[in-house]
C-alpha cells in the first residue's frame, strides 16, 4: 500500500550518511548536548537567515519557550487561528495567557488578517492583547507583510509557528524569520522532520536568545546547577541533531524542489476540476501537506482508501469547537471558514519521494471518486 509520507524511502536514499552519522554520534557517548547539536544550530540560523537558533526537544516545547521569553501569563490575549494542529492554541493557554480565535483565509488556510482586525476590535476590556501566533499552515508562508503591518500599529508581538513551513520563502526570505520569534518541529512526518522529537526556536534578539537557552534548561543561570528562574528540560538529543545534518542538506540539496515538484504535477492533473492549494505570488510552500477542497470529503476518502491511497483530514475540528477549548470559545465570536475548511479539507499523499506514476495513479483515482 502507497505510504502518505514515505518515510522509509527517503532513508533508504540517505542510509550511508544516516548510518554513519548515527553510529558517529553513539560512539562518541556525547548523548547529551554533543557538538553535532550546535553545529546543527549554526546550519539551521544560517539557512533561515536569523541571528539565533536554539534546538529544543519538540515544536510544542519551541512555542512555549517563545511565550516564556516574553513573559505572557494570565491577563493576556494572544491571537492564534482557528484552523491549525491543536499545538499552536494550547501553549497559550498553558501559560496562563487567553487564546483567541481568529478565522482563516479560504484560499491559503492561513490567518485572515481581515478577521483579526475584527477579532481585535471586539477584545474585551479585561484583555491586554498581546501577540499573534501565525501559522504556516500546510507549508505555506503566513501573510507577514500584513501582519507585520498590524503588529506595529498594535504594538503585538509575532510568533511564527513554522512546524510544517519550514522551507517556505516568501521572495528572498525564509520562513522562520517573519516572527519576532520562530518556530519548528521536527517530528518526523514535518517537512524536516528527524527520528523522534525534536524542534527549534529561531530569533534575531540576544535578550530573548539568551533566555531561552535559559529556559531550555531548568532556568540555567551561570551553570545548570545554578537556577534563576523555573524553565524545562527540553534540549534536543545528539542523535536527532546528527540525523538532522543529513537531512538537511538533502532538504536543502533536492528534497525542497522534489516536494515542489510533486505539487505541480498534482496540480497539474486536478487544478480547474476540484479546488487544489493556491500559492501567492511570490510565496513558495515546503508542502507539509497538499490539501484540496471537497462536498463529499468523508465518501470520497473511503473510495481512495478502498484502492490503497492514504489519505488524512488536517483538521476535523477547528480550535475553538475543541473540548478542551468549550469555556474559552463561548466567549467568543465564530471563525466560519474554520468550521467549512473542517468538513471538506483533505490532504493527499505528499513527500519529495513520491514518483510521478503514484501521483497520476492518485489524481485518477480522485478524480473518479468525485
Ligand atoms: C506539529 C505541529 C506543532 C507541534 O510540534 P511537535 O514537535 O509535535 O510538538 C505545532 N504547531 C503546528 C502547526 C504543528 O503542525
Amino acid at each position: 500500500m502507497m505510504q502518505f509520507r514515505d518515510l522509509h524511502r527517503q532513508y533508504e536514499a540517505l542510509k550511508p550518511a544516516i548510518d554513519n552519522a548515527l553510529l558517529q554520534a553513539v560512539a562518541s557517548s556525547a548523548y547529551i548536548m554533543g557538538p553535532q547539536v550546535a553545529a546543527l544550530e549554526h546550519q539551521l540560523a544560517d539557512y533561515v537567515g536569523v541571528k539565533h537558533c536554539i534546538s529544543c526537544a519538540n515544536g510544542t516545547d519551541a512555542l512555549s519557550l517563545a511565550l516564556m521569553a516574553w513573559g505572557l501569563g494570565p491577563g493576556d490575549a494572544v491571537f492564534v487561528p482557528d484552523f491549525t494542529f491543536f499545538a499552536s492554541a494550547e501553549v497559550v493557554a498553558h501559560q496562563g495567557a487567553t487564546p483567541v480565535f481568529v478565522d482563516v483565509d479560504m484560499v491559503t488556510y492561513n490567518i485572515s488578517v481581515a478577521d483579526l482586525e475584527a477579532k481585535f476590535a471586539s477584545l474585551p476590556s479585561h484583555l491586554k492583547p498581546r501577540a499573534i501566533v501565525a501559522v504556516d499552515l500546510f507549508g505555506l508562508p503566513a501573510d507577514f507583510p500584513a501582519l507585520r503591518q498590524f503588529a506595529q500599529q498594535h504594538g503585538l508581538l509575532i510568533l511564527e509557528d513554522a512546524a510544517q513551513g519550514f522551507g517556505g520563502s516568501i521572495g528572498n526570505q525564509r520562513a522562520c524569520s517573519f516572527g519576532d520569534i520562530a518556530t519548528t518541529s521536527f517530528f518526523p512526518a514535518k517537512p524536516l522532520g528527524c527520528y523522534g522529537d525534536g524542534g527549534a526556536v529561531f530569533t534575531d534578539n540576544d535578550e530573548w536568545a539568551d533566555l531561552i537557552r535559559s529556559y531550555r534548561v531548568h532556568g540555567k543561570g551561570a551553570d545548570k546547577y545554578d537556577n534563576v528562574r523555573i524553565g524545562l528540560n527540553s534540549r534536543l538529543d545528539t542523535l536527532q541533531a546528527a540525523i538532522l545534518q543529513v537531512k538537511l542538506k538533502a532538504f536543502e540539496d533536492y528534497e525542497l524542489d522534489a516536494v515542489n515538484h510533486v505539487a505541480s504535477l498534482y496540480d497539474s492533473h486536478l487544478a480547474g476540476k476540484i479546488t487544489t492549494p493556491q500559492i501567492p505570488s511570490g510565496h513558495l510552500s515546503s508542502w507539509a501537506q497538499y490539501t484540496v477542497q471537497l462536498p463529499n470529503r468523508d465518501a470520497v476518502k473511503q473510495v481512495l482508501q478502498s484502492e490503497g491511497i492514504p489519505s488524512v483530514v488536517y483538521y476535523p475540528k477547528p480550535m475553538s469547537a475543541q473540548t478542551a477549548f468549550a469555556s474559552v470559545a463561548e466567549l467568543q465570536s465564530p471563525c466560519p471558514n474554520a468550521a467549512k475548511l473542517s468538513s471538506t479539507v483533505l490532504s493527499l499523499p505528499m513527500h519529495p519521494y513520491m514518483n510521478p506514476d503514484e501521483i497520476v495513479f492518485v489524481a485518477q483515482k480522485l478524480l473518479a471518486a468525485i
